[in-house]
C-alpha cells in the first residue's frame, strides 16, 4: 500500500506526496516539525502540517529570496535574515565575498537542529565564520538593534504562530529602523493565488515606508498554488537598477537576465500592487 502526505494549502485545495519513509517528528516549544522522504521531492521539512522546504526545490524559494536584495545593494555587507532555521538563505547570503557579517534570527533552535542532520546541503552555510545564530523572536531583535543592516531578509513560516508578528506594519516599521540608510528588505510574502488581500496590504504597509517597493514571483512546486511572492522594499536604491556584484553566482534559478524581467508582473498579480 502506498503512503501519501498530503498538505491542504486552503480549506478547498491542497497537494499530497508519495512518502517513502518518516524520518523525524517532534512537537517543539512552537511548532510540530516533521522531516519525511519523499519519492517526488526528496527529503520535505514540514512545519505545523506546512510544507517548508524540501531537497529537490529549496534552490528557488532561498536564491530567489536572497540573490535580488543582493544584487540591488551595491555592497552589501551585513546582512540579517529573520527566521530562515533551515539555512538556506544563509548558505546564499554567504556566497558574497563582501559580506562580513551574517546573522540568523530563528525563534525555534530545534528547526537548525533538524536542517544540521537532514538537510546538511542546505544548511551547509551555518558553518561560515561570518555567521552568527541567534534562537529568539524576530520581532525582539529587529528592536533591539536599530541601523545596523545593509540587508534583512525575512525568510518565516506562514502567518500563524508565532509569524503572525512578521507580516504586521510594526514589524515592517522596525525593519526599517534597523537598516541602514541605505538598507533594503525582502520578505517572503505567500502565494498571489491564495493569500491575495495579503499580498495588497503588506505591499501598501512596506510602500508606505520605503522609497522603491517591489513585488515579484517565482516558481515552487511545493507551495500553496504552485507560485510564490516576494515583497521588497528599499531606502534608497531603485530596485530597476542593477548593482551586478563581481563574483559570478553559483545559482539554480537565478539569473541577472531573469532579475532584469521580474519586475514584468501578469496583469492578475500586478493589480496586487495598486
Ligand atoms: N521557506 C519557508 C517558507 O517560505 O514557508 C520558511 C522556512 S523557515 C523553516 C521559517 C522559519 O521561521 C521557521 O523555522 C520558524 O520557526 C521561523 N519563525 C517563525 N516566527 C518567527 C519569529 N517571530 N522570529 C524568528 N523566527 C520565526
Amino acid at each position: 500500500m502506498d503512503l501519501w502526505y498530503t498538505e491542504k494549502q486552503t480549506p478547498d485545495h491542497g497537494i499530497t506526496s508519495k512518502i517513502t519513509r518518516t524520518l523525524h517528528h517532534e512537537q517543539t516549544d512552537f511548532q510540530s516539525l516533521d522531516i519525511i522522504e519523499t519519492k517526488q521531492f526528496g527529503n520535505m521539512m514540514v512545519l505545523d502540517g506546512m510544507v517548508m522546504t524540501t531537497d529537490q526545490d529549496e534552490f528557488v524559494y532561498h536564491e530567489m529570496l536572497t540573490h535580488v536584495a543582493m544584487n540591488t545593494h551595491p555592497n552589501p555587507k551585513h546582512v540579517l535574515v529573520i527566521g530562515g532555521g533551515d539555512g538556506g538563505v544563509i548558505r546564499e547570503v554567504v556566497k558574497y565575498e563582501q559580506v562580513e557579517t551574517a546573522t540568523l534570527v530563528e525563534i525555534d533552535g530545534q528547526v537548525i537542529e533538524a536542517a544540521k542532520t537532514y538537510f546538511p546541503q542546505i544548511a551547509s552555510g551555518l558553518a561560515d565564520p561570518r555567521v552568527t545564530v541567534k534562537v529568539e523572536d524576530g520581532i525582539k531583535f529587529i528592536a533591539e538593534h536599530p541601523n545596523q543592516f545593509d540587508v534583512i531578509l525575512v525568510d518565516s513560516t506562514e502567518p500563524v504562530g508565532p509569524a503572525v508578528g512578521l507580516f504586521q506594519k510594526p514589524f515592517y516599521e522596525g525593519i526599517h529602523e534597523a537598516l541602514k540608510e541605505d538598507g533594503i528588505m525582502v520578505a517572503q510574502t505567500e502565494s498571489p493565488w491564495f493569500n491575495r488581500d495579503l499580498i495588497r496590504r503588506v505591499y501598501q504597509d512596506i510602500s508606505t515606508l520605503f522609497q522603491y517597493t517591489q513585488l515579484y514571483t517565482a516558481s515552487i512546486p511545493t507551495y500553496p498554488s504552485g507560485l510564490w511572492s516576494f515583497t521588497m522594499g528599499s531606502k534608497k536604491y531603485d530596485p530597476l537598477h542593477l548593482h551586478e556584484q563581481e563574483n559570478l553566482l553559483d545559482t539554480k534559478y537565478y539569473s541577472r537576465e531573469l532579475h532584469r524581467s521580474l519586475y514584468q508582473l501578469p496583469n492578475f498579480v500586478k493589480e496586487l500592487t495598486k
